[in-house]
């Protein structure tokens, strides 16, 4: 039976079209954005001064050519996207940021950001990178509250504890909402495709309140009706997907679709773009809200940290939740954390839940894609195997 897509009415095939133009609305009515690349911006200070976070563009080929025309070659693809986005002025979310709020998780991103600095005020995050050390929260606070007084400053405005908890309750509803429609992708057999994955975070990135919960709510309604019908993607015995790593979307999706054109479908995405900003809770009425949010930012387990037990703790989360057949590991090139990282992930899927695991390595060019299904075939055939 033919599923109805999920976004189709607002969203579908060209989600980042329509949340351009909720944004540019947002504009019209006098909110200001602000623009990031990285899941520890964090955009509960941002709505709570009447901000709106805009994801800027990383995710094309095509851009890349114009990002190495500045930046070396051998760097991660996602920031020679980034930069050729800026160079060629073809990101509209870009265009419409007043600010841009950057992060110091890996070299060339934190280079990257002195080479656009004399296009928008920025201000770029100083991360601890090893947050179990004694101090490492409490230098991360300072910087959250010195961006907070950047933000206030540079846009004449000031936030309150009152504001800071409201945007945490909206901010726990939000993700509460997210990851329940993520749990249908979960489910045996999975009602949720992993292009639906992508346009949720996407579209559940800016968006927030009263606009959000309405859309999200209408989509949990789809889903149910999805189970009752009992339709769902790939085979009944299809081989189930774990997705971790660099996060992906756009010309990278081409390993998600490699996957389902292999005949496996999609149970989760360990990434930024799939689980990772919305897994978990702020404390709620702690009576320090920012302390609260800055916290719970430092816990995300990118693989700029180190050492990164919190992925390892999270994936085996995700495997009993998610029930896998396969991780998969996507790194992408020239992303030396994500890449060193790998060989404990593998053996933690290995040795710890002998699951099989595939690492993965590409770009955003679409010359691997035959490499990438065979290999993808074949892992996904030893799965089967196992069962
Ligand atoms: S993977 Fe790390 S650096 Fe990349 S967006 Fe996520 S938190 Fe930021
Ligand atoms: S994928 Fe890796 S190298 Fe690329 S921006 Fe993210 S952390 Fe940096």
């Amino acid at each position: 039976m033919e599923i109805e897509p999920l976004f189709d009415d607002e969203f579908a095939g060209a989600p980042a079209k329509r949340i351009l133009a909720k944004l540019l609305k947002h504009k019209e009515e006098g909110r200001s954005i602000v623009g990031t690349y990285c899941g520890y911006a964090p955009l509960e200070i941002f709505r709570s001064l009447g901000l709106v976070p805009a994801v800027l563009c990383a995710f094309s080929n095509g851009t890349v050519a114009a990002g190495e025309a500045v930046l070396p070659s051998n760097l991660c693809p996602l920031i020679k996207s980034s930069l050729g986005f800026i160079e060629t002025d073809t990101c509209p979310f870009f265009s419409i940021s007043q600010v841009v709020i950057g992060e110091t998780t890996c070299d060339g991103k934190k280079k990257m950001f002195e080479l656009i600095a004399d296009r928008r005020p920025l201000y770029v995050m100083d991360l601890p990178q090893l947050p179990d050390r004694e101090g490492a929260l409490q230098h991360w606070i300072g910087v959250v509250k010195e961006m907070t007084v950047f933000l206030e400053k540079t846009f004449d405005r000031s936030s309150s504890a009152d504001a800071f908890e409201a945007a945490i309750r909206d901010a726990n509803e939000r993700n509460e909402m997210v990851m329940k429609i993520f749990s249908y992708a979960a489910l045996n057999p999975p009602v949720l495709h992993w292009s639906e994955m992508l346009d949720l975070v996407f579209l559940a990135t800016p968006l927030s309140g009263k606009e959000l919960k309405e859309i999200l709510t209408e989509k949990i309604s789809v889903l149910d009706e999805r189970v009752k019908a009992g339709v769902y993607f790939g085979g009944a015995d299809a081989p189930r997907v774990l997705i971790t790593g660099s996060p992906l979307a756009g010309d990278s999706a081409k390993v998600y679709r490699c996957i389902s054109e292999e005949g496996g479908v999609i149970v989760g995405i360990d990434s930024c773009t799939g689980f990772k900003p919305f897994n978990s809770r702020i404390a709620e009425d702690t009576g320090d809200p920012l302390t609260a949010i800055a916290a719970r930012y430092l816990n995300i387990p990118c693989s700029c940290m180190t050492p990164n037990t919190r992925r390892l703790e999270e994936i085996s989360r995700l495997i009993e939740i998610t029930k896998p057949d396969v991780v998969v590991d996507v790194v992408l090139h020239a992303c030396h954390s994500y890449n060193i990282e790998s060989s404990k992930v593998e053996r933690h899927v290995r040795e710890k839940h002998g699951i099989a695991f595939l690492k993965v390595v590409t770009d955003y060019a679409a010359e691997d894609v035959g490499q990438i299904r065979t290999r993808i075939g074949a892992v996904l055939e030893i799965a089967k195997g196992k069962r």
